[in-house]
């Protein structure tokens, strides 16, 4: 067996997860019977790891458990009581960032030290949703009637979670944090391609207080496993993270039950860089945006759009400083990039790159890379336009698209001048054009000399091809609850204007 299977399996060893991915029912690993998943090292290439898809049993089941043990969570024990069993977790999960960072890394390619600060992360979104599940309640309504009308915030029941592999415990924590403190039951599927995290996490919560089949994980594939939890009755609302085909399709499929959907897709945002703009900075942030987790972020600055005036220089800055980002083992501290996480995203990253040189593009990219693995070194494509395909479509890997402009106008029409509207960036030192480009630009997130930042307590979410509905702060305690209207008549006769009494 390689170390880093062993590694591995250690890690799993003292989360108490067993030797292969289960999924967790009712509190109970339980194996799948469907068709074999691998998860191969994208480090490696070894298979580390083969385990049946949960298939339709399990996911019935799952919705069951979350149905069963949601009404004691959201009516048998406090909210405040809620919020205590959520900081229990937040101390439970930091105490395990190392097991946890350790599987991350290994299974998904992320660096280690990346793979530690999503760790810490999804105990600071715990603490976030803690500290709200006594805190969200209605409004009283001054209608005309004179009947004392409120409101209350009521949880939807059992919501369906499907996540990707990109941030696997990460998108886990940011879902399943707010959907529990507003009283919900929870069915998660992680990808096939990364689910031991999202267990493990469910796993550590149970072992502090979190009632056993309140959040119920699915280990498996999409169309098997994944439609069959969103067609189940008991499930009230989807929550998709992931690709905007595969959002299409999980759409589709909660539209045809009635079913509301939140879907977080992909993107393709405009880094907007202006000729005022502190170019080192602009350099540095280009680089964060497109290169850091090698490029596999729904919100990479995968479109760097710079004013004709300082393109050249920039594209240059960015070209030397990619020769000194450390590639390498995701287990090793000094990474700073991995390698693609699987092998199906390897092939998509480099056909895309292909495609560019032979739409004309000069690809500058760093000359040293890995001998071994699913390295895509960073690059970037010059002498595109904006209607190229690297341009258009989603890449998903360290390949920044560059592309010049001319003035504000031009910039905001490029930056607009696709099918996403997920994120988007502006660096000048103009603060009145920041403001026009912050206004300009469609976006659900947009940073004014800076990239990437982003906190549970902020809104998240993107339009068209990235998707609807909103994820962390307070939109997300709306996401997953829904108003409910009363009305209490005090007058002494009730005030109904229609109805005859024998
Ligand atoms: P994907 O769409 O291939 O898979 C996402 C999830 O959908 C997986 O769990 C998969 O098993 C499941 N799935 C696949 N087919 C399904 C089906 N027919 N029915 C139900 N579920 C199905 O995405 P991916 O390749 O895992 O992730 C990369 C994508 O995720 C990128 O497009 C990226 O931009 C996006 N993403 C978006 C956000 C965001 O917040 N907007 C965050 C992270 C990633």
């Amino acid at each position: 067996m390689s170390d880093r299977k062993q590694k591995l399996l250690d890690a799993m060893a003292v989360l108490g997860l067993g030797t292969q991915p289960q999924s967790l029912i009712n509190g109970t690993l339980t194996s799948g019977t469907g068709a074999e998943i691998q998860l191969v090292d994208p480090f490696t290439e070894e298979v580390l790891i083969t385990y049946p898809d949960a298939g339709e049993m399990l996911a019935n089941l799952a919705c069951d458990a979350a149905q069963n043990a949601q009404v004691g969570w959201a009516k048998g024990i406090s909210a405040a009581a809620r919020g205590q069993v959520m900081q229990d977790i937040v101390r439970a999960v930091l105490a395990n960032v190392e097991p946890l960072a350790t599987i991350e890394a290994i299974v998904a390619g992320k660096p280690i030290k990346d793979c530690r600060i999503e760790v810490a992360k999804v105990a600071e979104m715990f603490a976030y949703y803690a500290g709200w599940a006594d805190k969200l309640h209605g409004e009283v309504i001054p209608v005309p009637s004179g009947h004392l009308n409120y409101t209350q915030r009521e949880p939807l029941g059992v919501v369906f979670q499907i996540t990707p592999w990109n941030a696997p415990i990460f998108t886990a924590g940011w879902q399943i944090a707010p959907a529990i403190a507003t009283g919900n039951g929870v069915v998660i599927k992680p990808s096939e391609l990364t689910p031991i995290t999202t267990v493990a996490l469910v796993k550590i919560a149970e072992s502090v207080g979190l009632p056993v089949g309140l959040v119920n994980v699915l280990c498996g594939l999409g169309p098997t496993s994944g439609q069959a939890a969103i067609a189940h009755a008991a499930v009230r609302k989807v929550i998709f993270v992931g690709s905007p085909e595969t959002g299409r399709r999980v759409a589709v499929a909660a539209a045809e039950a009635l079913k509301p959907a939140v879907l977080e897709l992909g993107g393709k945002s405009a880094n907007i860089v202006f000729d005022d703009a502190n170019l080192k900075h602009a350099c540095l942030g280009a680089q964060a945006a497109i290169f850091s987790g090698a490029g596999q972020s729904c919100v990479a600055g995968s479109r760097l759009l710079v004013h004709k005036s300082v393109h050249a220089e920039l594209v240059d800055m960015l070209s030397k400083g990619m020769n000194n980002i450390k590639l390498g083992d995701p287990l090793d501290e000094a990474t700073e990039v991995g390698p693609i996480s699987n092998a199906r995203q390897f092939a998509h990253v480099s056909d895309m790159v292909m495609k560019a040189k032979d739409a004309g593009a000069s690809v500058l990219t760093r000359s040293k890379t890995q001998a071994q693995g699913y390295f895509v070194p960073p690059t970037i494509l010059n002498g595109l336009s904006n209607t190229a395909l690297a341009a258009q479509q989603e890449i998903f890997g360290p390949v920044v698209t560059a592309i010049p402009f001319e003035n504000e106008a031009d910039a905001i029409a490029l930056a607009n001048a696709t099918d996403f509207g997920l994120a988007g960036a502006v660096w000048t030192a103009d603060v009145g054009r920041a403001h026009r480009m912050a206004d300009a630009v469609r976006a659900g997130t947009f940073w004014i000399n800076s990239y990437k930042a982003i906190h549970v307590s902020s809104p998240f979410g993107g339009s068209l091809s990235s998707g609807f509905g909103r994820s962390s702060g307070t939109d997300a305690l709306m996401e997953y609850t829904s108003a409910k209207s009363v009305w209490l008549d005090s007058a002494p006769i009730p005030r109904i204007a229609f109805g005859y009494v024998s």
